[in-house]
């Protein structure tokens, strides 16, 4: 077969490069910045997600860069506990839950991808503008990114489209999409050097969107002599603007630290926590509505390219790694690559629609939207007079089971939810 090209050398073009390289099948990968940085802050790989890097025997490389994420806490804004669950292998999967630092994640990928596939496969600085085919391949148009002269055509089996929330091939096949969706609230992330807090891996959700809501977990250990670790939050609150979608757009504190001045909980004076962080961006809370079709005879969507989604319950980077993995398995069964292209979008368009219309509704932070609701925002005596516990459960269960990280989907190792 030909190549494959790729296009962009983020989370899902470069498990993509590694997962089809596995397969025997040839790929280039093609990314418009001129040196791979590590930009973003934290992002979550699930079960899910873990088990197919796993399978790429990355596992080992991701736990010494990462936290290996022991719990879910959810807390109202006046502090009290509402719901905790063990996640991953302290939840008895048979793989774990990292939370990591995005620029770490794609770090192991591209020490992978360059010992296994090849530096010479990879082309920075180079700027996709569009891509044609006919019967025999595809053509795939690019300028340098330092200067915008044009580059050679590049020809390859099939083209796919890895380049993120602002895929120009996205564009391409849907030039009359329409703008964003903003779900009405803004999110401000960032990350603060802080001692570890409650497990030390714990993964806190607090608040609710009307007054502000954090969500707070560790993704890197051990960073300097004191033994803090690099923490990840994120808040997020109702707000009727927003300014485009820019993963590194620079944000200010003051726009949104006075919904939490006075979270000081006993594990963590969250407005000191804020003061102290290294970084601090501004991101809209905004998806695209599921396309109708991703695959057009030999060009597909894969990732954030292909089903853009709020990011709410951690699984942008994981959706996207098994995107990879089914577009892999397709093309490696499938001797006609408009059949395999048409069968990966089979396989994962609608799972994947399905979870950018439940982060919009119903993500894991529905347990605090209804206490929320239930207490009129109002401290409340005993959880279980206000949410019963089966009741807190199903709806962590319920958001699982869409995302494809339930423990039915994975198979057990262990029900006791121990270690
Ligand atoms: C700079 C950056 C920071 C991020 N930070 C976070 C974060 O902090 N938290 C979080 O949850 N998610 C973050 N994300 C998004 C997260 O990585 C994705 O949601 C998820 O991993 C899905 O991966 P993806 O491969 O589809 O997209 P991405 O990982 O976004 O990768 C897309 C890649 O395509 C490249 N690209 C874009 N346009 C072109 C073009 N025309 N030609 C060639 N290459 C192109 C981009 O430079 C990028 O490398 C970030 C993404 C980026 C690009």
């Amino acid at each position: 077969m030909h190549d494959v090209i790729i296009v962009g050398a983020g989370i899902g073009g470069l498990t993509l490069a590694l997962t089809l390289h596995r397969a025997g099948i040839p790929c280039r990968v093609y990314e418009v910045a001129d040196e791979i940085r590590p930009v973003g802050v934290g992002v979550n790989l699930l079960p899910h997600a873990v088990r197919e890097l796993s399978a790429l025997g990355l596992q080992d490389a991701l736990a010494s860069v990462a936290v290996t994420t022991q719990e879910a806490v959810f807390f109202n804004r006046f502090g009290q506990l509402i719901y905790r669950e063990s996640l991953g292998r302290f939840a008895g999967f048979e793989w774990p839950q990292f939370s990591i630092h995005r620029g770490d994640l794609q770090a192991v990928l591209l020490e992978a991808f360059r010992a296994r596939v090849g530096a010479d496969r990879l082309h920075l600085g180079w700027r996709c503008t569009g891509a044609d085919q006919d019967g025999d391949g595809v053509a795939v148009h690019f300028r340098r990114t330092s200067d915008d002269a044009e580059l050679p055509v590049q020809h390859g089996a099939v083209v796919v489209a890895c380049d993120g929330i602002h895929s120009v091939i996205r564009k391409e096949l849907y030039p009359g999409e329409g703008d964003p969706v903003y779900s009405g609230y803004n999110m401000w992330r960032g990350v603060t050097r802080w001692p570890p807090f409650l497990s030390g891996a714990s993964m806190v959700r607090a608040g609710w969107l009307a007054t502000g809501k954090m969500v707070i977990y560790p993704i890197r250990d051990a960073i300097d002599a004191e033994g803090r670790q690099l923490v990840n939050w994120v808040a997020e609150i109702e707000t009727p603007h927003y300014k485009r979608r820019d993963w590194n757009r620079p944000g200010n504190l003051d726009d949104f630290i006075g919904a939490v001045a006075d979270w000081q909980f006993d594990w963590l004076d969250v407005p000191a926590f804020l003061r102290a962080a290294d970084v601090v961006l501004e991101f809209p809370m905004v998806d695209q509505d599921p396309l109708p079709r991703w695959s057009f005879g030999r060009i597909t969507l894969l990732g954030d390219a292909a089903h853009p989604m709020v990011p709410r319950g951690s699984n942008g980077a994981g959706q996207a790694i098994l995107d990879a993995q089914a577009l892999a398995d397709a093309l490696a069964a499938h001797a006609d690559p408009v059949h395999a292209l048409q069968a990966y979008e089979d396989s994962r368009r609608e799972v994947t629609s399905n979870i950018v219309l439940t982060n919009r509704k119903n993500p894991p932070d529905a347990i605090l939207r209804e206490v929320y609701v239930r207490t009129g925002d109002k401290p409340f005596a005993r959880i279980e007079d206000v949410i019963a516990r089966d009741e807190l459960v199903a709806l962590s269960d319920g958001y699982k089971r869409v995302s494809g990280s339930s423990r039915e989907a994975l198979g057990a190792r262990s029900s006791s939810g121990a270690p």
